[in-house]
């Protein structure tokens, strides 16, 4: 499904060329359960990024369910990602003037989903991850843990066959977090293909697969 080869990137900055991923080789099969750990700065979100079509390689190929997606314009990239990509961040990144309900009905509207389809999904969505009684609250009025059951409510709500999650839990209590690692375990044992990067060990090591990155290459 997701398969990068030879991926690297760099950035410059000034004078300097920051090299965040080093030849990162990597095949995730559908429905894999993968954690992604490693030292701050080590290259994790870059490879999140590049993995979720948020950034591109500066060099390297990246297949995604068959397809060369490495080179492609910025249009056809949105609609790759829009058709097979959910993305979860550790600061939630809810739209701070939208209900819980908009928020989650947002990618929706941009796929042009008429709107008696947009509010049944919504509910659903609400009620999967045991929201409904929350729908007219702005995020200023929702905890941590409940911020983040929306932002994973409107990451789902096109159906993508991969989630990605930056740190899903970084911001959470232990409590809230475990209900938010165990949400998404619940979308990978309905077949969602699920990587996680998380600085939490007990949390990396609940994966059937670990990655350890360190100066931006994988290591085993
Ligand atoms: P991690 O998520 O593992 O903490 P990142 O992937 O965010 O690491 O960053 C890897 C390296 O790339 C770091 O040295 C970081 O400073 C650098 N980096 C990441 N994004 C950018 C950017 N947009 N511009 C310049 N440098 C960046
Ligand atoms: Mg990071």
């Amino acid at each position: 499904m997701i398969e990068l080869n030879g991926i690297r990137r760099y950035f410059q900055v000034g004078e300097q060329t920051v090299h965040a991923l080093n030849g990162v080789d990597l095949l995730v099969e559908r429905g894999e359960y993968v954690s992604v750990m490693g030292p701050s700065g080590s290259g994790k979100s870059t490879l999140l990024n590049i993995i979720a079509l948020l950034d591109q390689p500066s060099s390297g190929r990246y297949i995604l369910n068959g397809n060369d997606v490495t080179r492609q314009s910025d249009d056809e990239l949105a609609r790759v990602r829009r058709d097979n990509i959910g993305f979860v961040f550790q600061f939630f990144h809810l739209i701070p003037r939208l209900t819980a309900a908009e928020n989650i009905e947002m990618p929706m509207i941009l796929a042009g989903i008429d709107s008696r389809q947009r509010k049944q999904k919504v509910r659903e969505a609400l009620l999967s991850v045991n929201l409904l009684d929350r729908s007219e609250h702005r995020p200023n009025q929702l905890s941590g843990g409940q911020l983040q059951r929306i932002a994973i409510a409107r990451a789902m709500i096109m159906r993508p066959a991969i989630l990605l999650a930056d740190e899903p839990t970084g911001n959470l209590d232990s409590k809230a977090g475990l209900e938010i690692i165990e949400l998404l375990e619940q979308l990978n044992q309905q077949g969602v293909t699920l990587m996680i990067i998380t600085h939490d060990k007990a949390i990396g090591e609940r994966a059937k697969r670990r990655i350890r990155i360190v100066d931006g290459a994988i290591v085993v």
